[in-house]
């Protein structure tokens, strides 16, 4: 490697921020920084403490590849074990000395004459002193989280209500639900969660619908202590496992966001069928979608429909004008007394990236100006005209079928081959070119046609506005996505980085990983030949090739 040292900033420290700061370390960079807002790791999951807040991904899906954990107690963990999780990679892998807490990335500019970011941080002290500090990196990986900053419709003002409002994404586990008259707003991933977690324990609950979901049973079986057993000690066992979880989900459930897919047919008529048998006839008009099914993220919960079934509570699908001092006041005029309002009303999507001033080489634009209108970045991870500045689930790359680990630790890979030949060819700044961001939006906007996220007849937060693109979402498979990143094409970053001749020749010289990677490669060539009499001329000669190469 060339002497080059780059200092790295990681702004967020939940799951993909980590996930990027362990590939980078293992690259052998030490000036590694990261940035955390929060007292704690876990993003996501330090943050969503609400009742029934869980994964609706296997968790044996949903965790690191290079972490695997074979305790897992349900097929999806609730928010605490997942937290628990990311804590102990966070120790496993010796990243709290490199983590700042308390520490909140304000602005963040690009200087071309140092080849750096200039960070201004805001830190909070104990006594709720916050102190301005300015930090500079050679690199900076935005982490921030797609979905961390809550939204709130804009006619609800929760200075209206005298009593306790809480969205669920800022859960306060002094507020008391039990014996209470609770307000829902909003039925969506979180909002069914909630709901089905707390109906059995306050006095009367009022679930208020804007628009009705698709819901799927989820099968959530305890893992039983033999399962755990084979995880634990059975070399490979849950490696196939999440083999066969990540195939279903790539095979088989991304294909039923495809309306003209007679799958997608036969899912959603299924999924109305059960919907209709969990609730009261006269509800079946209330809570079956009439949008595409898939257009917006998909439900899967088994005490949704029972908890809105219950004789204690209300489903008002009738719009809300706004709180007041009692309850939830409805556009047709009657008042619904409540004690405590909760939001389950999601998240300004991409808003954590923007919310943070983020200034380019151009020395004026800020990436929420770059982004007005469309969420233009290269494969989720690059945006022209910021250089050295790589994002964590950036735009088109959030998943509506499977886990988005598998997503950011892809992007962190990607991250680190680049970091890799900036070192090897002593190159202070790359970035991308127009012409490789433009293309690849281009791509993915074409990739959505046909999508029930794009075409479903919903409005949704996979879109940049309402009947815009679905550019939160990557349009394909994850194996896609591995595909499009397994290598960096160098053309499409300024300067190409080309590297030296001595370096390629010596990356000619075979590891015993790729050596081992050819021979399997041989037997399974010589296999096929053999199996299907594929020219014998090739197979002699592949037999021959490998004798010699074994020298026997
Ligand atoms: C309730 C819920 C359930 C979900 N379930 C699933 C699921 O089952 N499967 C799935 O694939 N995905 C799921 N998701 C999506 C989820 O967001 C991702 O899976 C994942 O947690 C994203 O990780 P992240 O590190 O990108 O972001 P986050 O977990 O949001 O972490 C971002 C971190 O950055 C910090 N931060 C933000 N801005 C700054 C700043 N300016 N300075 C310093 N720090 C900052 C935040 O404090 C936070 O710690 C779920 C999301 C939610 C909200």
């Amino acid at each position: 490697m060339s002497g080059l040292n780059l200092s790295v900033a990681v702004i967020g420290a939940g799951v993909c921020g980590l996930a990027a700061a362990i590939r980078v370390r293992e690259l052998g960079i030490t000036q590694l920084t990261i940035y955390e807002k929060d007292e704690d790791v876990g993003g996501t999951w330090l943050n969503n403490r609400y009742p029934g807040c869980g994964c609706d991904v296997e968790s044996h899906l949903y965790s690191f590849s290079f972490a695997q954990n074979p305790n897992w107690s349900t097929a999806y963990a609730g928010r605490a074990e997942i937290h628990q999780y990311v804590r102990d990679v966070v120790a496993d892998k010796k990243l709290l000395p490199h983590i700042r807490f308390r520490t909140r990335v304000v602005s963040m500019s690009w200087s071309a004459a140092e080849s750096r970011w200039r960070l201004k941080l805001a830190i909070r002290g104990d006594n709720g002193s916050v102190e301005s500090v300015d930090a500079t990196a050679n690199v900076v990986i935005c982490a921030m989280g797609p979905l961390s900053v809550p939204s709130i419709p804009a006619n609800i003002d929760p200075a209206e209500f005298d009593g306790p409002v809480v969205h669920t994404n800022e859960w306060d586990e002094s507020v008391q639900h039990k014996g209470k008259r609770v307000a829902v707003i909003g039925n969506a991933a979180s909002g069914v969660q909630v709901i089905g977690a707390i109906v059995d324990e306050v006095e009367s609950l009022t679930v208020f619908q804007r628009t009705p979901n698709w819901v799927l049973p989820r099968w959530n079986p305890q893992h039983s202590a033999p399962f755990k057993w084979i995880f634990a000690h059975v070399p490979g066992a849950q490696r196939v496992w999440r083999t066969l979880l990540y195939l279903r989900r790539d095979l088989i459930l991304h294909n039923v966001f495809r309306p003209s897919n007679f799958l997608a047919g036969r899912v959603s008529k299924l999924a109305a069928n059960w919907m209709k048998s969990s609730v009261p006839p006269e509800m079946h008009d209330a809570i079956i979608p009439n949008y595409r099914f898939g257009c917006k993220r998909l439900i899967v919960s088994n005490d949704y429909l029972p908890a809105i079934s219950s004789p204690k509570t209300t489903l008002i699908t009738t719009p809300i004008q706004r709180l007041t001092k009692t309850g939830v006041l409805l556009t047709d005029g009657t008042t619904v007394p409540a004690d405590l309002v909760v939001l389950a009303t999601g998240f300004q999507i991409q808003k954590p990236f923007t919310s943070t001033e983020v200034i380019g080489s151009d020395e004026t634009t800020t990436l929420a100006e770059k982004w007005a209108n469309t969420r233009d970045a290269y494969l989720g991870i690059t945006a022209h005209g910021y250089p050295n500045m790589y994002l964590m689930l950036g735009p088109y790359t959030g998943l509506a079928h499977s886990s988005v680990l598998t997503m950011a630790e892809l992007q962190a890979e990607y991250v680190t081959r680049i970091l890799r030949r900036q070192m090897q060819t002593g190159t202070p700044a790359v970035a991308v070119t127009k012409a490789a961001e433009q293309a690849f939006v281009a791509r993915c906007e074409k990739g959505m046609d046909g999508t029930a996220w794009k075409d479903g007849g919903c409005v949704s937060w996979y879109l940049d506005k309402p009947g815009g693109s679905p550019s939160a979402l990557w349009p394909w498979t994850v194996f896609w996505y591995w595909w499009t990143t397994r290598k960096v094409v160098w053309s499409d970053y300024e300067p190409k980085m080309v590297l030296p001749l001595k370096m390629r020749l010596m990356m000619l010289v075979p590891t015993p990983r790729r050596a081992v990677k050819s021979v399997l490669l041989v037997l399974l060539a010589m296999a096929i030949t053999r199996r299907f009499a594929v020219g014998k001329g090739a197979h002699d000669w592949i037999t021959g090739l490998t004798r010699k190469l074994v020298g026997r």
